[in-house]
Parts: structure tokens; C-alpha cells; sequence
């Protein structure tokens, strides 16, 4: 029996690669030294599984921005743009990732998608309809040459053929992506023969795609590509699916001429009985038992139970004992979180990081050899304590959040009165003009704001101190607001750091690490919180901020709030029950919000939810049931006021098309959606759907440093005009404004408000 990895976090325990590439793209460290920084968390990362005793360790797993753009990069498909970057791999690599704008070179980036449900981002491979590949890069074949040179035996990861193609997309149409196939087999020929000369055993192979929703080609095509792929080495293939179970996939997945087959136990458990039922007798089978995206401690008990189950069908030499998916989504190392206020020693005990990660596969393994070693014995005596520890643990549930829970009844996911009937008193209260104009809700977080907030958590300023400064940046914000005419105003959010972590400081049951970083794109890395237990809201949490601002100005501020999806969906969550059920409880502190900020006054409350759509499970199967709870959520959250408080809700990136009538059953008065990209195309689903309340589509893309001026609002608002009942339309931007700078800001809300005036005339 054999331990085996998937893949190990890159960014260095404390984020020196982060570190690396930044200094390195403003031009503060030379390559060499970037190059070497990579080198040593590779060789950091190799040693430390071996020592571990991991016997499959991964290599090409690593990279200094995204694995599949390292694929991109190795098949050579690089978009024509970058012709000219060719020679100098390097800045290809980042300009492709970043976009380049030095002396007569002007490129931008290729774009970026999220990587299946995780918060990881991936660079989307772009192809025409002629696509070429070559084999224009071996980093794989040179990192597993490196780590043999350390005297590490790695096994190369590689995303496969069909996976890889699927996570593109085309450039021109005239084509399906999937049928460049036969152009880019010869590639993967040779870097399997290259790996193959070179002495790799293994090999393995990521086919994501095999866990999710085929078509009955797609599956066709595995078997064919497979096929092929089998003739180009003679390394011993294991390929890997995660994130979902093989399900309905099963049967293809099983009959691939490859070595081994890894599956993920900790999202799909119940396909392990179908798979042994059948699996060949040429195969191994890979458990992926130890969660790859969640910070839990393994259950080892439960684990060796299905080890042994696997033992039963398939002998000891045909199993091994893996990670679900790659270590990526997980933090390094527990060891580093060493401040007891930050995390405290009780809740650090229920917790298992990427390096504790490779510690109970290896556990795994030895416990379950016929005599385990004493110090496999002790790990798993220890490991028995902390669960049960973890289960008597006072911190986890609370008789007060259960009860609240059990009395939720239907009525409270629903307003007192349907919208038109809300939209009526709304209009009579609020009184506003048609085209009302507003944003989504941050403004600016200067360089200042934020050097507040870390003197304040040093304790170079006093609370007091640090709520003044605050105070006055969110009076100059609303006496800006005002003076330019904005309709509904917003406080501005400089309080906050983050839209979840703020929520999540406050709210009990949650927890937070020093360190507990994961990548997100490229060198941005999040702190996720940690939901431990039952959710609930001691205090109010931005009654005081929302009553301040409103207290400035006659005209409504929105209060501004994160919704219970996207808290949830932002978040390591526990796995002692169903998401739902987590997602309830977040929401009914929500909805105690949303009624104390009425009750203080508040006429307006806004509810983002830019999360709903990217929470949507893999399989379209699950979608319903999901959306189901989702929506629920947020309706609770919402439904607690009466008609006359308008609720906004808002999401940004989202596509709406297969969800429209979710989205609808959010009932929100008031959705602002991310538009200006798509030319207000997003738009016509709405319009399809008879979609009856309030829109506001962004007229323009806060992403861009570019300021838009009135026309192109105005030509925009039009369009805008010509989908949806010009009486249902709303003007603000694409989303929160915390990363535009105050210039660029003014100038393109200036510009926003003459776009509202003026359409305001033609109807
Ligand atoms: N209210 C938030 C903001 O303006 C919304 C951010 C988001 O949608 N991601 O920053
Ligand atoms: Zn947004």
C-alpha cells in the first residue's frame, strides 16, 4: 500500500512566493533571484512529504501564478498577442497571466475563471479555430529532474488532454474547443515519452471533468483519447478525479487503459461501492479520504474502516491512501498559527493544515498494516481524543441557536406583502426620481484607511482614535454624495477590511488564523474564517455606522450587510453538518440585523450576494436542491421587515441564465447586477423571464482604472431602457468601489449622475 498527494500549496508557508513575484514585478529582485525563491519551496515542499512518508509525491504541481497556465505555456498555446513576448519565457508567462504595459509593449492579460467550486482562480486557455500546439515547455519534465537531483522520486502531474481543453475556451467561432483533440495528443505524446526516458514511475493525470456532467461524445471521446494516451508511455498512468463523484461516469472511468484511479472520497463517499463492485483487476484504486479542501481533522477511525473495506475487494497492493483533491485549497501548516487569542488552543486542536494533512495519510497507511507501529498507534489514540474532545466541546452548540432555529416557520422567508404592493408604499416613502442613481457600496480603501486599521490592531491608535478617523472619512463620504447628487447614499464600508471577515468577527461561532492563507489567483492569497460552531450574533454589528451616516444626510443611506450564502460560501465551514443548516443559523443573525437597522431607522438595506451562483454544486443534478436552501437563506435574512424597507440585494460576475427563477424568488426590491462587460446582454434573461422588480444594471466596470464618461452611460442606459420597463431601472456601477482610488471614482460617478439625468429626459 502506497500514500499519495495530489498536490501540495505553493505559495511557501508564509507567503514568500507571494512575496517573491511581487517584489519581482516591481522590479525590486532580479529573476534569478524569483527563480531560486520558487526552487526552494519546491525542494521545501518535496522534503517535507518525504520525510512525512509520502510515497507518490507530486511534482509540476508547483507554479509561480497557475498550473494551468503552466499548461498553456507547456503545449504552447499561446494567443497571437503575445508574439512579440516569445523570447523570453519569463515575461511571456506573467504578461500572459497579467497583461504587460512597458515602454512599446501593451498586451493584456488572458482572463481569469474560478477553478470548479473552489475559490481558486485559473487562466483561461483561449484557442482559434487553426490552434497549433508544440511542445513549447517542459517544466514538468525539469521540476521531476530537480527533485530526483535532491534524491526525491516525484511523480509529475499533468492536467489531462480533455480537461485541459474543456477549461478553455474559443476565440472566433466555427469550432468546439474539444475538437482541437487530435492537434494536441502529439504534444502530450512527447511529454509522456520525455517523462517516461527520464525514469518517472508514475505519472498522473488530472481528468476533473470525469466527476462532473458528461455528454455521451465527451465520454465517447475519453475512451478513444485514453486509448491513444496508454500507446505513449510505458509510466505507470494514475488518473485522478475530484471535487464530485464519477457517478454516472463510472462505467468510462473504470474501462480507461490507465494504472491507477483515484477517486474523492470526501465529496462523493457513496461511490466507493459501485467503484469495487466493479473495479478491474489491472487497477489500483486511490482513496482520496483525507479532505483536500476543508481544515478538519481526519476522522482516522472512519477513514480505516473504508480503507479496510477497500483492502477486502481489492488486496493491499492495489490501494492507496491520498488527499481528496490537491493540498491547494488548504493552508500550509497548523504549527505556524501560534497566538492563543488569534486561535485558540482548544479549536487548533479539532484542525489539520496542508502538512498535518500528509501526516494522517501517512497514519493511514501504517495503521493499516497488520501491525502498526506504537507511534502509528499513539497518533491514532490521539487522534480518538480530539474528536471526542471536539464533540463534548461546549464552544460548538448552543441550546439558544437550536431553539431559534426550530422555530422558523415558512412565514419568515416571506414580506408581509408582494413586491408591487411593497413598491407602491416604497415609492410613496422613499420618493424618489425615476433612474434613482446609487453604488454598490464601498468606497475608496485608501492607503491611509488601511494604515489605521493595522496601527489600530498594533495598538498604535486607540479604538476611540480609530473610530474618529473613521468617522470623519465616512462624513467626507456622504458630504461628497450628496453634493453631486446622488439619490441613495452608502456609508462608504471603511470599517471593514473584508466584506465576510467583518461579519465574521462579530458573529459567534466563527474563528480566524494568522496565517491560514490560500491562493486565490496568481499571488493574491484570502484568509478564509473558520466556521466552528453555532452561528449567532451577540451584538448589533453595523447599527451604529449605518445610524452615524444616516444622521449626516436627509437623503437614505443604504445599510450595507453580506448575505448568509456568500458568508457561508467564503468560509472553511463545518463538517459536523450540512452546509443548510450552517447557512440558517448565519442568516438568522442577518435577519436580526437587517431588523435592528429598520428599526434604527434605516429605510434601505442592502444584502450581497455575490456568492449564489458560484455555490452551485457541480453536478446540475444538485442544483435544485441547493437553490432551494440558497434562496431560503437569503429570504430570511430579508424577510423580517415591513413594506416599506427596501430590500436591495446584489451580485456581481454572475451568469443568470439556468437560475433566473431562483433569482427571482429572492424577491429582493431592488438587484444590482454586474453588466457593463457583457453590454447589458446579461440583461435580456431578465426580460425573458418577465423578471418583475426593480433592476440596477452597473453602467460601468469598476475593474478598469478607465474612467467611462456620459455617453457611453448613456448609450448603455438605453439599451438598458429597451430590455426592462424603464420604470424598474436603477444607475450605479458594477460593483463596490474599494479599489478604485478617489479620482477615478469621482470623475466616473460624475459622469454616471449627468448619464441619469439625461435618460431621465427621454422617458
Ligand atoms: N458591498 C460590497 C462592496 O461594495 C459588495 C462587494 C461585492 O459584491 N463583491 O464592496
Ligand atoms: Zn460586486
Amino acid at each position: 500500500m502506497y500514500t499519495n498527494i495530489l498536490g501540495y500549496p505553493r505559495i511557501g508557508k508564509l507567503r514568500e512566493l507571494k512575496k517573491a513575484c511581487e517584489a519581482y514585478w516591481g522590479g525590486k529582485i532580479s529573476k534569478e533571484i524569483l527563480l531560486c525563491q520558487g526552487k526552494l519551496i519546491r525542494e521545501e515542499n518535496w522534503k517535507m512529504q518525504e520525510t512525512s512518508g509520502i510515497d507518490l509525491i507530486p511534482s509540476n504541481d508547483f507554479s509561480f501564478y497557475d498550473h494551468v497556465l503552466d499548461m498553456t505555456l507547456t503545449v504552447g498555446a499561446i494567443p497571437a498577442r503575445y508574439d512579440s513576448l516569445r523570447n523570453d519565457k519569463l515575461e511571456l508567462y506573467f504578461a500572459m497571466a497579467r497583461g504587460i504595459q512597458k515602454g512599446d509593449k501593451d498586451v493584456i492579460a488572458m482572463e481569469m475563471t474560478k477553478w470548479f467550486d473552489t475559490n481558486y482562480h485559473y487562466i483561461v486557455p483561449e484557442f482559434v479555430k487553426d490552434q497549433e500546439f508544440s511542445l513549447f515547455d517542459t517544466k514538468a519534465v525539469d521540476e521531476y529532474k530537480e527533485a530526483r537531483k535532491l534524491g526525491v522520486q516525484t511523480k509529475p502531474v499533468l492536467i489531462g488532454p480533455i480537461s485541459y481543453l474543456l477549461l478553455g475556451k474559443e476565440k472566433g467561432g466555427g469550432f468546439h474547443r474539444i475538437d482541437l483533440i487530435e492537434r494536441l495528443l502529439p504534444v502530450y505524446a512527447q511529454l509522456l515519452k520525455l517523462l517516461e526516458d527520464e525514469g518517472a514511475e508514475w505519472i498522473q493525470i488530472d481528468e476533473p471533468f470525469l466527476a462532473l456532467d458528461l455528454d455521451e461524445q465527451t465520454r465517447e471521446l475519453y475512451r478513444k483519447v485514453y486509448a491513444q494516451i496508454r500507446e505513449y508511455t510505458k509510466s505507470k498512468l494514475l488518473l485522478t478525479t475530484y471535487f464530485d463523484g464519477l457517478k454516472d461516469n463510472t462505467q468510462i472511468a473504470l474501462a480507461l487503459p490507465v494504472d491507477a484511479l483515484h477517486l474523492d472520497l470526501v465529496r462523493c463517499p457513496e461511490q466507493l461501492d459501485a467503484v469495487l463492485a466493479e473495479f478491474p483487476a489491472d487497477k489500483t484504486l486511490s482513496l482520496g479520504i483525507v479532505d483536500g479542501r476543508n481544515i478538519w481533522k481526519n476522522d482516522l477511525e472512519q477513514s480505516l474502516s473504508v480503507v479496510r473495506k477497500a483492502v477486502k475487494a481489492l488486496g493491499t497492493d492495489r490501494v492507496l491512501i491520498a488527499s481528496s483533491s490537491s493540498l491547494l485549497h488548504v493552508p500550509y501548516d497548523l504549527e505556524v498559527e501560534t497566538r492563543e487569542e488569534v486561535l485558540s488552543a482548544e479549536i487548533k486542536r479539532w484542525l489539520a493544515f496542508a502538512r498535518q494533512k500528509l501526516q494522517e495519510v501517512a497514519a493511514l497507511k501504517d495503521l493499516s498494516a497488520d501491525h502498526p507501529s506504537e507511534q502509528a498507534q499513539r497518533v491514532l489514540a490521539a487522534n480518538k481524543q480530539d474528536l471526542a474532545a471536539k464533540k463534548a466541546s461546549k464552544l460548538i452548540h448552543h441550546a439558544e441557536v437550536a431553539r431559534r432555529v426550530a422555530t422558523v416557520q415558512e412565514q419568515d422567508a416571506k414580506r408581509k406583502s408582494v413586491f408591487k404592493e411593497r413598491q407602491r408604499v416604497q415609492r410613496d416613502s422613499l420618493g424618489l426620481p425615476s433612474f434613482p442613481t446609487t453604488t454598490i457600496g464601498s468606497f475608496p480603501q485608501t492607503k491611509e484607511v488601511r494604515l489605521w486599521r493595522s496601527e489600530m490592531k498594533k495598538g498604535n491608535l486607540s479604538a476611540d482614535e480609530y473610530n474618529n478617523l473613521l468617522k470623519e472619512e465616512t462624513r467626507r463620504c456622504i458630504d461628497w454624495q450628496e453634493e453631486v447628487g446622488l439619490d441613495v447614499l452608502v456609508h462608504g464600508e471603511f470599517e471593514r477590511n473584508d466584506m465576510v471577515e467583518y461579519f465574521g468577527e462579530l458573529l459567534d461561532g466563527f474563528t480566524f488564523t494568522q496565517n491560514g492563507w490560500v491562493q486565490s489567483y496568481g499571488s493574491r492569497c484570502v484568509k478564509p474564517p473558520v466556521i466552528y460552531g453555532d452561528v449567532s450574533r451577540p451584538l448589533p454589528m453595523t447599527v451604529d455606522w449605518s445610524v452615524f451616516a444616516q444622521s449626516l444626510t436627509p437623503k437614505p443611506v443604504k445599510g450595507m450587510l453580506t448575505g448568509p450564502v456568500t458568508i457561508l460560501q467564503w468560509s472553511f465551514v463545518r463538517n459536523d453538518q450540512p452546509r443548510s443548516a450552517t447557512c440558517l443559523q448565519i442568516a438568522l443573525a442577518i435577519r436580526d440585523e437587517v431588523c435592528d437597522l429598520e428599526k434604527a431607522g434605516i429605510k434601505i438595506i442592502q444584502i450581497d450576494e455575490p456568492a449564489i451562483r458560484e455555490g452551485l454544486p457541480l453536478r446540475r443534478g444538485s442544483w435544485n436542491e441547493y437553490l432551494q436552501w440558497a434562496v431560503d437563506c437569503f429570504r430570511i435574512s430579508a424577510g423580517g421587515v415591513r413594506n416599506e424597507t427596501q430590500i436591495h440585494t446584489h451580485m456581481c460576475y454572475s451568469e443568470f441564465n439556468d437560475i433566473m427563477e431562483h433569482i427571482a424568488r429572492m424577491d429582493a426590491d431592488v438587484i444590482t447586477i454586474e453588466c457593463s462587460r457583457s453590454q447589458m446582454e446579461l440583461l435580456d434573461v431578465f426580460h425573458d423571464f418577465e423578471y418583475p422588480n426593480e433592476i440596477g444594471p452597473g453602467v460601468y466596470d469598476i475593474h478598469s482604472a478607465r474612467v467611462p464618461d456620459k455617453e457611453e452611460m448613456l448609450v448603455l442606459l438605453r439599451k438598458a431602457a429597451g430590455i426592462i420597463h424603464p420604470d424598474l431601472l436603477w444607475v450605479n456601477p458594477d460593483c463596490g468601489l474599494k479599489t478604485r482610488n478617489w479620482n477615478e471614482t469621482k470623475e466616473a460617478l460624475i459622469e454616471m449622475i449627468r448619464a441619469a439625468e439625461e435618460i431621465r429626459k427621454e422617458y
